[in-house]
C-alpha cells in the first residue's frame, strides 16, 4: 500500500507531499505537533493528545486550522488510507507560509499536516532487560511544556545517547536535577518505595503517557510525589524508568554506565507497564 499524507486540505502521495519553502515551521520552527499511538486500530488517549495540541496552539497563538471533530475525521482517514492497525499518527500545525519576518504574519493560514505509519511495538527485550540512559545538560528553552517542533537540543541529545550506546539521554537542569529525556519523561522509585517524577512545570513536556501512568499509580494506591530528583538520587534509586507514546514504559537499568540498584528491571516498573498496556489497548 503506497503511503498517503494529508497536507493543508488534500490527501497526496507521500512522495509528493510538500509545504511551501516559506512555511514558518521550516524557517522558524513556528509550529506544534503531536504523536498519537494507534493500537489495534484505535487511537490511544486521543482526547488528552488533542487537548494538549489545543493548549500548545493557544500558547503560541496559532489559530486551529479546523475544529476538533474535523481533525478527528482527518486522523481516521489518514490511518485508513495508510492501512495502519498498529503504528502512529503524526500531526503538525505551523503558523503557515508568509514572507520571512519574525513577527506574526497578518494573513498566513495555519498549515496542518497529518501522516500515519505502521510501527512495531518496542522490542520486548527492552522491557525485559531494561535500557541505559546517559545524562546531559538541558540546553533547551524555558517553555518545554509547549510541544513545539523546534527540537534541535533533543536531536543532539538523542544522537549523543546513540553514540554512547544508550537508549535515551536524561537532560539535567542547572541545579543538577533531571528534567526529562529527549523524547520521554523520567521517573524513579526511591528506596522507600515512593514513585517520583518531575511536576509538569515549564521545564518538561507533560507526557500523555506520564499522565496515564500517574492515573494508574493513583488508582492502585502506590506512594508517589511529583518533584524534581537529582542524578545522584536516580543512581541510588530502587528503580528507574521512562515513559512515552512510542516507548510505553521502559525500565532504566544503567545511568551513565552505572547500574541502578542491582542493574535489573524492578518489580514496580513491570507492574506499571502491564497496567499501562491494558489501558492503551482498551478501546
Ligand atoms: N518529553 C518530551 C520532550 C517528548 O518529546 C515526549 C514525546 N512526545 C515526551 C516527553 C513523552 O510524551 P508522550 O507521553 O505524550 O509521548
Amino acid at each position: 500500500m503506497s503511503r498517503i499524507a494529508y497536507v493543508a486540505g488534500r490527501y497526496v502521495p507521500h512522495l509528493q507531499a510538500a509545504v511551501h519553502i516559506e512555511d514558518r515551521g521550516y524557517q522558524f520552527s513556528d509550529g506544534v505537533y503531536e504523536v498519537v499511538a494507534v493500537k489495534g486500530g484505535h487511537l490511544v488517549d486521543e482526547e488528552p493528545h488533542l487537548a494538549r495540541l489545543a493548549r500548545s496552539l493557544g500558547e503560541l497563538r496559532i489559530t486551529p486550522p479546523m475544529g476538533e471533530a474535523a481533525l478527528k475525521i482527518v486522523m481516521r482517514e489518514t490511518i485508513r488510507r495508510n492501512g495502519v492497525d498498529n503504528g502512529i499518527v503524526y500531526l503538525q500545525i505551523t503558523r503557515g507560509a508568509a514572507p520571512r519576518d519574525h513577527g506574526f504574519p497578518k494573513a498566513a493560514k495555519p498549515v496542518l499536516v497529518v501522516t500515519a505509519r505502521r510501527t512495531r511495538p518496542p522490542n520486548p527485550s527492552l522491557a525485559r532487560d531494561g535500557i541505559s540512559v546517559i545524562t546531559i545538560p538541558d540546553i533547551r528553552w524555558q517553555r518545554c511544556d509547549i510541544k513545539a517542533v523546534g527540537l534541535l537540543p533533543n536531536v543532539l541529545g538523542k544522537q549523543r545517547a546513540r553514540e554512547a550506546g544508550a537508549y535515551e539521554a536524561w537532560q539535567v537542569d542547572r541545579e543538577g536535577r533531571v528534567t526529562e529525556g529527549t523524547s520521554t519523561n523520567a521517573w524513579i522509585v526511591t528506596a522507600a518505595g515512593e514513585v517520583v517524577t518531575r511536576a509538569a512545570d515549564h521545564a518538561i513536556l507533560n507526557g500523555i503517557t506520564r499522565c496515564a501512568v500517574l492515573a494508574i499509580i493513583r488508582s492502585e494506591g502506590y506512594e508517589f510525589v511529583e518533584r524534581a530528583f537529582t542524578v545522584a538520587e536516580a543512581r541510588s534509586a530502587r528503580e528507574a524508568f521512562l515513559t512515552s507514546t512510542t516507548s510505553n514504559l521502559l525500565p532504566v537499568v544503567r545511568i551513565d554506565g552505572e547500574p541502578v540498584a542491582d542493574g535489573k528491571p524492578g518489580p514496580l516498573s513491570g507492574k506499571l507497564l502491564a497496567a499501562y498496556l491494558t489501558h492503551a489497548s482498551a478501546a
